[in-house]
């Protein structure tokens, strides 16, 4: 049996609402349809074929749009879309362990992805108190921040320490059985989060810093860090995450650019600590993808079965 697939980040519901994509069509008749200039990489259909087991499946508003109210909104609308898959059958919820295991059974018959609800930046929460509704309908993990920084802690893009709101919002989160991720965090915030934090901790989708020099990827330390808690680490491919050279317009990128961020990053967490979290459609399309990566059924070719799916397999029993 072939093994099954997890990916770490994919920001779904952002890609219907905000970009108006159907994501329940053939991933070829979108890329007929859609007009956007990134030619889209996934749909449900095309995670079902590559037999993406499990997925991420993100919350995501642009906090440098809007404000608290709409942000709100946003998260609810995300949240009923989901739910209104998992009704029409194209996707399962997986919101605890009972729910993880029976969806394992049931995969390798009739494909239906698996999603895990994360809330990408914490701007929607007003206070830690409005993570509870959101856990009742599933949410499992959380990143602090996107980019900017908020009321919880500084980001990639906004340096800032983790503030007292931020270690209120990682005891609820304690006390609720969710996990944390460090991606978009700023380095002096994700150290003080994993000193403040005593559950589960990962990075849905980063790459090396030591191989693309951006506040936006994780240094050696930090590597170091996430390995010694027995966290993962999802890697993205996509060539501006791989190569701080490429610009878009660029040629795509041989799939060695993204072994190497695999080795480094083996190096430092070991290969249990290695995994994908692709970001697919969450800000690039085909174009800015390597070489021979044409949708999930290729990413077979970027590692093992642990590497594919069984290293964040590993991670999510532990905890869920
Ligand atoms: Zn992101």
């Amino acid at each position: 049996m072939e093994p099954v697939m997890v990916d770490a980040h994919l920001d779904l519901a952002y890609g219907a609402r905000a970009l108006g994509r159907d994501l329940t069509l053939p991933l070829d008749r979108l890329r007929e349809v859609d007009p956007h200039p990134d030619t889209p990489l996934v749909t449900l259909e095309s995670l079902k074929e590559a037999g993406v087991a499990v997925a991420f499946a993100t919350l995501f508003v642009d906090p440098r749009e809007g404000g608290l109210e709409a942000w709100q909104e946003e998260v609810r609308a995300q949240l009923h879309l989901y739910e209104d898959w998992e009704a029409r059958g194209l996707v399962r919820l997986l919101r605890e362990a009972r729910e993880l295991e029976a969806h394992l059974r049931r995969f390798p018959q009739d494909r239906v992805p698996g999603l895990v609800l994360l809330l990408e930046g914490a701007h929607a929460l007003a206070s830690p108190e409005d993570l509870l509704p959101l856990r009742e309908r599933g949410l499992r993990l959380l990143s602090l921040t996107w980019a900017t920084g908020n009321a919880y802690a500084g980001g990639n893009a906004e340096e800032g320490p983790l503030t007292e709101a931020g270690k209120g919002l990682l005891r609820e989160m304690e006390g609720l059985g969710m996990a944390l991720d460090l991606s978009h965090l700023a380095e002096e915030a994700a150290f003080q989060a994993l000193e403040a934090f005593s559950g589960p901790v990962c990075a849905t989708h980063a790459n090396a810093r030591a191989l693309v020099p951006s506040p936006r990827h994780l240094s050696d330390r930090l590597l170091e860090a996430l390995g010694e808690r027995g966290g993962v680490l999802g890697l993205v491919p996509f060539n501006a995450f791989l190569d701080p050279g490429w610009r878009r317009g660029d040629p795509r990128l041989p799939l060695e650019a993204f072994f190497r961020h695999r080795a480094h990053a083996e190096a430092l967490l070991g290969p249990e600590g290695v995994a994908l979290g692709t970001d697919w459609d969450g800000g690039f399309g085909l174009e800015g993808v390597p070489q021979g990566l044409d949708r999930h059924r290729d990413l077979r070719a970027l590692g093992d079965a642990g590497f594919l799916g069984g290293n964040w397999l590993r991670w999510l029993r532990a905890w869920f």
